[in-house]
């Protein structure tokens, strides 16, 4: 019998972090540095070293997306995304619908770096957008402004780039309705096949944090907050992109293959410093310090799958990973609700009792009527989806999946 340690030869999907930035905005908790370019080549190198280590424990590994995150991947000179490329496909076989995607800095997005970018195999980009009110980019402390902004998707467009994705940050303070109402609608002429829109929060230790405990700025008014969420939606709505997750819009047919991923609980390789990776149910980071990543890599030695006999050892002895979770059955099942609940398709309860030979209904929170009641979910005898209310107020029925007041 095969030894169930080991691990499973089942990940189709890579993400590269890139943890470079031209600045490290206000707001951000990211593992992102502007002070480490000189680190670089170095950095690129040990990623290189990386991929050939996992390379030579998964060989022949079928890849279908590859996501270059960060950071700011487009910080960087684009030959190193090429070379990243290159060794990625020397040490595993890229199936030939492939997804690779590159995270950009609209300033980066020159007509000659979207032609290198192309060249090296890179079919769709995620444009950190954010907003074109020069107001809200100051405020929010972006390096971009609109002018910036509409450059860089002008020239995607000029360069037949088909795929792309936009980000724009909604409940910023200040910002208001018809702002983001006139971004998304100028978003939308320029045919982005899929839109992120994520909500601004204020995460600890970072310098908005401070400035909101000193009441240097205040947090936007609910009222405004959930005016500016049903505008994006309605918007989004009336122009067909599908809100297929909670934060994420696409045309029929653009939906993530990477991030859909994510979504659906499978396997992933992380590689770079700080990144995460989901293999075997066990969930592990590596070292966030670029130095010190750089550092453990240059110390590593290939193994081959079959010197393993416990995956969940094994991942202790690998230097250059930081720490690591083994995702019980319990951890998983909650987490499966809750990607399922996020997504378009939600809940079906056959699936999950299907999936883990066990009552989903001892998961649900006991109050769950009162979600329906509050028409924050529905249901029909096997699905159960949130509404457009709900997925405003999704925080509160997650938090009651995980940790249940009721039981
Ligand atoms: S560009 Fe993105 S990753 Fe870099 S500091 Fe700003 S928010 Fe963080």
């Amino acid at each position: 019998m095969e030894n169930q340690n080991k691990p499973e030869n089942s990940f189709e999907s890579i993400y590269v972090h890139i943890p470079f930035c031209e600045i490290k905005c206000p707001y951000c908790d990211f593992n992102a540095y502007s002070d480490v370019d000189h680190l670089t080549e170095n950095l690129i190198n040990s990623i290189e070293k990386e991929i050939i280590y996992w390379g030579t424990l998964f060989e022949n590994q079928k890849i279908k997306s590859i996501f270059f995150g960060g950071g700011t991947p487009s910080w960087i000179e684009s030959k190193y995304i090429q070379n990243i490329i290159n060794i990625i496909k020397e040490n595993f076989n890229l199936k030939k619908d492939i997804e690779i995607t590159l995270e950009c800095n609209p300033l980066d997005l020159t007509k000659t770096k979207v032609d290198d970018y192309q060249h090296s195999g890179i079919n769709r980009f995620s444009v950190g957008i954010q907003s074109l009110n020069d107001k809200t980019l100051k405020f929010i402390g972006r390096n971009h402004n609109r002018k910036g902004a509409l450059n860089a998707l002008e020239n995607l467009n000029d360069k037949k780039a088909k795929n792309f994705s936009v980000d724009i940050m909604f409940g910023i303070p200040y910002q208001t309705v018809a702002e983001i109402k006139e971004t998304v609608e100028t978003l939308i002429k320029f045919n982005p096949t899929h839109f992120s829109s994520y909500s601004f929060t204020i995460e600890p230790n970072t310098p908005f944090h401070k400035f909101v405990k000193e009441k240097k700025i205040k947090e936007l008014d609910e009222d405004t907050y959930i005016e500016i969420f049903n505008t994006i939606y309605s918007t989004l709505k009336k122009n067909n992109y599908t809100n297929y997750e909670i934060s994420n819009w696409a045309l029929e047919g653009y939906e993530s293959i990477h991030n859909s991923n994510y979504w659906d609980n499978k396997n992933f390789l992380g590689v770079g410093p700080g990144a995460h990776s989901y293999l075997n149910e066990i969930r592990f980071s590596n070292i966030k310090s670029p130095k010190k990543y750089i550092q453990h890599i240059s110390k590593i030695q290939n193994n081959s799958n079959s010197q393993i006999n416990n995956f969940n050892e094994f991942i202790k002895t690998i230097n250059f990973v930081y720490d690591h979770e083994i995702i019980t059955k319990d951890i998983k099942q909650k987490e499966y609700i809750i990607f399922a609940l996020r997504k378009n398709t939600g809940l079906s309860k056959s699936k999950f009792n299907n999936e883990f030979n066990e009552n989903i209904e001892k998961f649900l929170p006991e109050n769950l009527n009162n979600f329906i009641d509050y028409n924050l979910i529905k249901t029909n005898d096997d699905i159960i989806k949130l509404t457009d209310k709900g997925k405003l107020l999704s925080n509160e029925l997650f938090r009651e999946i995980l940790y249940p007041s009721g039981k």
